[in-house]
């Protein structure tokens, strides 16, 4: 029951962590064949030391850049939406604690004045980065 977290390996070489009951996509090449389950842990902290050792922190570093870059781009209503606004969010609603929630982001937004994106939009590019998993009472474990 404990152990909500897993550690996987994609074929392209990438490990990362996943919540253990929905594997997510790999973050580098957005695989979701041949992945495979290393290891589960009841805490995200081991979870996310064992990633950290398995892979270097400036490749680390660079994908999660990358990905988020990737939102740069096209945006859909938002053209202002860029990494470090996505960042500076990530980083005033964070709790102690390392975790997330819708309200501490909608907070945060409304702290630094953002009307162009929603706290759910903020949590759907985080997620799709690796960045926060999932929990299931409805805060999320920022990882990075
Ligand atoms: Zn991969």
């Amino acid at each position: 029951m404990g152990e909500r977290w897993a550690m996987v390996r994609c074929e392209c070489g990438r490990h990362f962590g996943s919540s253990s009951k929905n594997i997510i996509n790999c973050p580098r090449c957005n695989s979701s064949k041949n992945l495979k389950i290393l290891k589960r842990y009841s805490s995200s902290k081991s979870l996310k030391k064992d990633i950290s050792m398995s892979n270097t922190p400036a490749e680390i570093a660079d994908e999660i850049s990358l990905r988020l870059e990737i939102y740069d781009k096209p945006p859909k209503k938002s053209d202002n939406v860029n990494k470090e606004l996505i960042e500076k969010i990530l980083e005033s609603s964070t709790t102690p604690e390392g975790t997330i929630t819708i309200n501490s982001i909608s907070n945060s937004i409304t702290k630094h004045r953002i009307s162009k994106i929603t706290p759910y939009e903020v949590i759907e590019i985080l997620e799709k980065s690796s960045v926060v998993l999932r929990n299931s009472d409805g805060t999320w474990t920022v990882l990075q």
